[in-house]
């Protein structure tokens, strides 16, 4: 429970509160992929590869430039954590924060994923989702979120007071980052990032504006489908929290695995080049002598 103020409201209050909000980044000078470009690919793709996400655990995959690359639900509802990476620079990596800023609290069809700084440039496009029909609910929820980070044995041993639980999200990230990277754990640890909450149905609560989540509407057979712009390493968790209907860091719900898919397209999207890394020239106006 949060305290009550302690401050007597100003008696303009309900004036300032009155005033209305405007978007934090207009969108209309972001540069938007041309969708109908890249779905005009879709009806030829050849299946090259399919990679198993075992329930409770990670796998990695690769997803050259120019694929797209499907994230499926197989056998029951079932929420993926997905980290992306640069395959050639692992320091590229996909920012949650930043993809939330341009594109609002939940990502879909037409979407791009962006990358951290100092190179951040889409990384992929979201192509095709399976429950772009969901929206946002009556609670404020919808799918596919930006907002939750992952679950960690960090938070669970606050919460827990001292748990020690291995197969949450990050650490089944980690361990799989590390067994295909050959890095020793704890730096593969430190490459992990917040994450894309593939099919997780997520909101703040009106009221108390707390982070809440709810059973995932995704059923076999749904799929979020995107674009790789860049050589990208996808490494995804089968969130022990299953469809994150009640709790996650704990073993007690029932999980699934995921299938992922990668597609080769006979050509490229008319127009599209691989986008180059930010302009910025990184010298935040300090002169280099
Ligand atoms: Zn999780």
């Amino acid at each position: 429970m949060k305290p009550t103020p302690l401050t007597e409201a100003p008696t303009d209050a309900a004036a300032r509160k009155k005033i209305k909000p405007v978007v934090c980044y207009p969108t209309d000078t972001l540069p938007r992929p041309d969708l109908a470009a890249y779905r005009a690919l879709r009806d030829d793709l050849e299946l090259v590869e399919t990679v198993i996400v075992p329930p409770r655990d990670a796998a990695t995959w690769e997803v050259p430039a120019g694929h797209f690359c499907r994230i499926v639900c197989s056998e029951g509802a079932q929420v993926g954590d997905l980290n992306l990476f640069n395959l050639n620079d692992l320091n590229e990596k996909f920012y949650s924060g930043k993809t939330r800023a341009l594109n609002g609290t939940h990502v879909g069809l037409g979407d791009q994923l962006f990358s951290n700084f100092p190179y951040l440039r889409p990384i992929a496009t979201i192509t095709h989702d399976t429950l772009d029909w969901y929206g946002f609910d009556e609670f404020g929820g919808s799918v596919h979120d930006v907002i939750g980070t992952r679950c960690d044995p960090y938070t669970n041993n606050l919460l827990t007071h001292g748990g020690q639980y291995h197969h949450c999200c990050h650490s089944n990230l980690t361990r799989a980052f590390a067994r295909k990277t050959g890095k020793p754990i704890h730096e593969a640890e430190t490459y992990i990032h917040d994450v894309l909450n593939v099919f997780m149905c997520t909101g703040f609560t009106r009221d108390t504006g707390q982070y809440f989540m709810k059973a995932s509407p995704v059923r076999p057979g749904d799929y979020l489908e995107f674009f790789a712009e860049i050589d990208l390493l996808g490494c995804m968790s089968a969130c022990p929290g299953g469809d994150c209907s009640s709790e996650h860091s704990s073993d007690t719900a029932a999980c699934y695995p995921m299938v992922v898919e990668i597609y080769k397209a006979q050509r490229l999207p008319r127009g599209w080049a691989p986008p180059s890394v930010n302009d910025y020239d990184c010298s935040h106006g300090l002169e280099v002598a």
